[in-house]
């Protein structure tokens, strides 16, 4: 699972393919809710500023 802003969304997918070869699911941050899980605030990608927009599961 990688959090990652709107330019790291594409490097994290090839990263998903190339560690489970099937594609993931890709789901918007802003517009979902989660009951027990708070996504954390900042892409996970090294030294990246951003906020972290998309989830890819
Ligand atoms: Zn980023």
């Amino acid at each position: 699972m990688y959090v990652v802003c709107k330019e790291h969304v594409e490097l994290a997918i090839d990263r998903f393919l190339d560690e489970y070869e099937e594609a993931p699911d890709v789901v918007n941050l802003q517009e979902t809710k989660f009951a027990k899980w708070d996504p954390p605030p900042h892409c996970e990608e090294k030294d990246c500023p951003h906020h972290a927009e998309f989830l890819v599961v």
